[in-house]
């Protein structure tokens, strides 16, 4: 609780944003302060941030030492400015993540994401390799073919990286009759998109690299915002929370109360320890099964399952609720399918209305696609022939560092 409170004392008087919210705080300065009194303090959402992304500097411009930036809810890049105390805050952050995973200083590791264009992730996991006294090949994202070299040439025995670019590795090294199974690479540290299913094992895409490669996946969650990353232990139970830098809260969408043992719920975080953009309860938009129980592993911190998809992401379909994930799931278990994009629009009486565009006319495919998604999501989507470049630049739009597979219009 001490780490609470001297975080909300840092933060209000030093962000011009919460400082103007002060009397909401009052009860931070009770001596009695409990966690029950810090659930009722005022949450702050991704709009706010957005909308008055200055006014979460909470230190001198001098004394921020990287400018991150993160997509805004409007589109528009939001900033998070990070002090050097945040760097090595980020860098503890990774590090207990990786020891977490099982690493150690003898590993080597492959990082496969952007580590420039102010992107937090590649750096975060560069300060936390470098921390871990261990090694790191700063490869960066795409260009199969020096990936492939760099893991023959300096034999890592870890990847960091987005697990579909995974898959484009196996199919370009089993074009070249390269066995990875005989590489020195013993485990890929997943981010950015989901590779298990609620129950832990792994999801399609998951499979879809272990099915070929002998590797043990991680799975993380993070955020830029929020400055931590979230990692799974070698039980593979759902991704650890940190509780050292992050007093964590997955919230009933409707009461506001945390949600029961494996219930669904949005992650709010606030990162403690952070003193550029210091943050109170930001409400992360993800939603995601939360478990309090104590891991196989030994650890007591909350657990936080495979996110379930983004509270703006839900999809009303003819009164039943839908997840993206769920929508991709069907799409991916379709080799055939190689690119798609999922189009959500708004009827004329409000109802969401779904789109697929995919490249392929084939008919038997397309009936067999429609019936996976109706015995799968109960819904039959309207599913539209889009030419394979055109669709590629949908997808890879310039907008987003991810492949965009979903867009509401
Ligand atoms: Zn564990």
């Amino acid at each position: 609780m001490e780490a609470i409170v001297n975080h909300i004392k840092y933060t209000l008087s030093h962000s011009t944003f919460y400082s103007a919210k002060k009397s909401e705080f009052a009860s931070v300065y009770n001596d009695n302060f409990t966690v029950k009194d810090f659930q009722k303090l005022p949450f702050t959402t991704k709009d706010e941030f957005s909308l008055n992304n200055d006014l979460f500097l909470a230190v001198d411009k001098n004394k921020v030492a990287e400018y991150s930036t993160t997509s805004g809810t409007s589109g528009t890049p939001v900033t998070v400015y990070l002090t050097k105390k945040d760097l090595n805050r980020l860098a503890k952050n990774e590090y207990d993540s990786l020891k977490l995973m099982g690493f150690t200083s003898k590993d080597i590791f492959q990082l496969m994401t952007t580590i420039d264009k102010q992107f937090m992730a590649g750096l975060a996991y560069y300060l936390g390799v470098q921390k871990l006294n261990a090694g790191i090949i700063r490869v960066g994202p795409g260009v199969i073919e020096s990936q492939l070299k760099s893991i023959l040439t300096y034999q890592p025995t870890a990847l960091i990286a987005v697990p579909s670019f995974i898959i484009s590795l196996i199919n370009y090294a089993k074009q070249n009759a390269i066995d990875l199974n005989q590489t020195s690479v013993k485990s890929i540290v997943c981010i950015g998109e989901p590779i298990r299913k609620q129950d832990f094992s792994l999801n399609i895409l998951g499979d879809k690299i272990t099915s070929e490669w002998n590797v043990e996946l991680f799975s993380t969650y993070a955020s830029t915002e929020i400055g931590v990353a979230f990692s799974e232990c070698k039980m593979h139970q759902g991704n650890h929370v940190n509780d050292d830098l992050a007093f964590v809260e997955v919230i009933n969408e409707t009461s506001d109360q945390p949600v029961k043992e494996g219930e669904i719920g949005e992650i709010v975080v606030t990162p403690l320890k952070t003193t550029g953009t210091p943050l109170i309860r930001y409400k992360t938009g993800d939603l995601a099964k939360a478990y309090y129980k104590k891991c196989a592993c030994g650890k007591t911190s909350l657990r936080i399952g495979p996110i379930v998809g983004r509270k703006n992401q839900m999809i009303k379909f003819r009164g039943t609720t839908i997840y993206p994930n769920a929508i991709f799931d069907v799409l991916e278990n379709f080799p055939e399918i190689q690119l798609y994009k999922v189009e959500i629009s708004k009827d004329e009486f409000e109802n969401d209305q779904i789109r697929i565009l995919i490249s392929t006319q084939n008919e038997l495919l397309i009936n067999d696609l429609n019936k996976k998604l109706k015995s799968k999501l109960k819904v039959t989507p309207q599913i539209s022939f889009v030419e394979k470049e055109k669709l590629y630049n949908l997808v890879h739009t310039s907008k987003s560092r991810k492949p965009c597979k979903i867009e509401f219009i």
